[in-house]
């Protein structure tokens, strides 16, 4: 699904650079749920944005879905991501002013798909996530989990083939964390490509591989025995 490789990337190239991908090597196949661990500053959200097309490598090569992703347009690149990735990020990113259903129908609209079917898929993807019955309300009158199930279904509703997460339970207490990482774990089940950052070790173990990052190089790579969420709440 998912192949990097000799990936370079350096931040102020005519200034003052920084190197901050140093020749990553990274191979992801359809279904796999893989974490992305390293300390802050290792260079995982800027892997992330290029695995999600946000921004490009130096050099080294990108192939998502047996695309090579090289020197795309903005539009270009628009399209992929619509079709290829779901985002989902730290402080959900939700328009304050927009209830859960008109968020996560949003995308669809820039999609160009009608409103009816736009609508039946944001509800949709709304029960999917265990807000069914929350549907009018707006991000403020929802608890941090409940707006990073918006989020998830936001991303979900385009069918993406990978689900792409930047710390998901980063603002999120133990408790609700490992709700989230239970749909998380549900949603992979169900085939869906999975990359979550973190920098937690118990939400790491909640994913089936985990790749550490040290100073943009990779430093570890294993499969590991899932931890699953369910087990942990209640
Ligand atoms: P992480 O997500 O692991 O904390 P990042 O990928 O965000 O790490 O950042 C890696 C390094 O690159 C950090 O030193 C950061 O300050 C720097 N950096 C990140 N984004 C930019 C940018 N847009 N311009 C310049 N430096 C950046
Ligand atoms: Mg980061």
């Amino acid at each position: 699904m998912i192949q990097l490789n000799n990936i370079h990337k350096s931040y102020n190239l005519k200034t003052n650079p920084l190197h901050v991908l140093k020749g990553i090597n990274l191979s992801i196949e359809e279904g796999e749920m893989v974490a992305i661990m390293g300390a802050s500053g290792s260079g995982k959200s800027t892997l992330l944005n290029i695995l999600g097309m946000l921004d490009e490598a130096d050099s080294g090569t990108y192939t998502l879905d047996d695309t090579p992703i090289v020197q795309l347009s903005e539009t270009k690149a628009a399209q992929y991501r619509n079709k290829f990735l779901g985002f989902v990020f730290q402080s959900f990113n939700l328009i304050s002013y927009k209830t859960a259903l008109e968020n996560v129908s949003l995308p669809l609209y820039y999609q160009k798909i009608p409103r009816k079917e736009r609508l039946i898929k944001a509800k949709e993807n709304l029960d999917k996530v265990g807000l069914g019955e929350r549907i009018d309300h707006v991000p403020s009158e929802l608890s941090g989990g409940e707006k990073q199930r918006v989020a998830i279904a936001r991303a979900l509703a385009s069918e993406p083939k990978v689900l792409l997460a930047d710390e998901p339970t980063g603002a999120l207490d133990t408790k609700t964390s490992y709700d989230l990482m239970a749909l998380i774990q549900e949603i992979n089940e169900q085939g869906k490509t999975m990359v979550v950052i973190t920098h937690e070790h118990d939400i790491a173990n909640m994913c089936k591989r985990i790749v550490h990052l040290r100073d943009g190089v990779i430093v570890e790579d294993k499969k590991i025995k899932q931890v699953k969420a369910k087990d942990h709440v209640e």
